[in-house]
């Protein structure tokens, strides 16, 4: 079907390539109009106490319905926002709405309802001058307590750290907000970095939680974790366990806290009153 020889022959040969290309620029324009059309949602993960499962925290998760493909999880979509800028606008919503639920909740639940909401903070929206602004915003706007919010950040945040990066963590924590560091061990932050780090948690990365009952070397490494975190003063969440032997193994290394498909898959905000007994009625 290519018209004539020449530049266009390529895409004779890579009809694959062509397709992605032009999905991709839909997808980003589709993006980019997708926080009016109110296309977002959020769905909610526990954090629960290892010991008793008990829940005390919801991680935020952003979904895209999109009107043609369905619900797109984060993997669809939020490499491509990164790279436009559509994660900033996506990221304040995300930040807004998570309280604002967070704060009905709180009311409608006030017995069952978690210490907190975690959600996620992309370095592109970190590094907006006008961030902790944003945040002070959303909590003011919401009525939220600012020791409800936890902020995730990537390691790669702090790695690359500027002195305005550590002023802002400094202002956000003089707030009351905690930080937490998503992912951690997927960078490449020595620990003993971590001391100087104005951060309250670390998440550690699913990675190293996988093998964690069959490799000595990983359990290893997350003890190392688990220990010196402790030391530090500060809390860590064990992410994507999957199984019982993996929070048995993590109970062991008196990892407190834990987050997984064994206790809860991210659910819709009409399901989390009910996923907050149902990870509660799992404990021990
Ligand atoms: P993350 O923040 O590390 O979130 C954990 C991811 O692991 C979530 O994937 C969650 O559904 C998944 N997960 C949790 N437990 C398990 C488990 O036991 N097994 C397996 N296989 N997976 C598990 P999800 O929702 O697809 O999100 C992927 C990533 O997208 C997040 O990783 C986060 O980096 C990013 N993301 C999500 N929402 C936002 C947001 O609002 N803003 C920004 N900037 N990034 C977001
Ligand atoms: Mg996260
Ligand atoms: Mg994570
Ligand atoms: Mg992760």
């Amino acid at each position: 079907l290519a018209k004539g020889a020449g530049k266009g022959d390529w895409k004779r040969y890579r009809p694959d390539l062509q397709t992605a290309m032009i999905e991709r620029s839909a997808l980003r324009q589709a993006l980019h109009e997708a926080v009016e059309r109110e296309q977002f949602v959020l769905h909610y993960q526990p954090i629960v106490d290892m010991p008793t499962g008990a829940v005390v925290g919801l991680e935020a998760l952003v979904r895209w319905q999109h009107p043609e493909r369905g619900l797109l999880g984060p993997y669809h979509f939020i490499e491509l926002a990164e790279e436009s800028g559509a994660i900033v606008g996506i990221g304040g919503w995300a930040l807004r709405e998570a309280l604002h639920r967070f704060v009905r909740w709180q009311r409608d639940h006030p017995a069952a309802a978690p210490a907190y909401v975690s959600v996620n903070v992309s370095a592109r929206q970190f590094r907006r001058p006008d961030f902790v602004g944003q945040v002070r915003a959303a909590l003011d706007g919401t009525g939220a307590a600012p020791g409800a919010l936890l902020l995730e950040i990537t390691e790669s945040l702090v790695l690359h750290d500027t002195e305005q990066v550590l002023a802002d963590l400094r202002a956000l924590r003089a707030l009351g907000v905690r930080i937490a560091i998503d992912d951690f061990g997927t960078g490449y932050s020595s620990l003993s970095y971590l001391r100087h780090l104005p951060v309250d948690v670390l998440k550690i990365d699913k990675s190293f939680i996988d093998d964690i009952v069959t490799s000595d070397r990983q359990a290893a490494l997350v003890t190392a974790i688990v220990t010196l975190a402790r030391d530090l003063g500060l809390t860590v969440v064990a992410e994507g366990i999957e199984d019982a032997g993996q929070r048995a193994t993590l109970n062991g290394m008196g990892c407190p806290y834990g987050q997984g498909y064994l206790f809860s898959k991210p659910v819709p905000p009409e399901a989390v009153p009910g996923t907050i007994t149902a990870a509660e009625l799992t404990a021990p």
